[in-house]
């Protein structure tokens, strides 16, 4: 893993965490959340504030280093509202 793809801070990841406030995914607030990347580092994604969200270990497990679209249908979780919480919690962790 290249040291350049690890630039999310520790108050980051805390504000990523509070924004969600569960599994970016599935809703889950049960048990420890991971950080996941949304787009895959195996696809060119990194430990961003745009690009990491909370993940159950469930979801994380299953998402892997799937595209996350593809991932969230075939795997009939709500794609919608995921992307449209996603917008808007970046939206929210940029203005602050
Ligand atoms: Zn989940």
């Amino acid at each position: 893993m290249a040291a350049a793809g690890n630039d999310l801070t520790a108050e980051e990841w805390d504000a990523i965490h509070r924004a969600w406030g569960a599994c970016a995914y599935c809703g889950e607030t049960e048990g420890q959340l991971q950080r996941d990347c949304v787009l895959p580092i195996t696809r060119g994604g990194r430990y961003t504030v745009t690009n990491v969200v909370p993940a159950c270990r469930s979801c994380n497990a299953s998402k892997g280093n799937n595209e996350v679209t593809a991932w969230l249908r075939r795997s009939r979780r709500d794609e919608r509202a995921f992307l449209e919480r996603w917008v808007q919690v970046v939206a929210e962790l940029q203005s602050a």
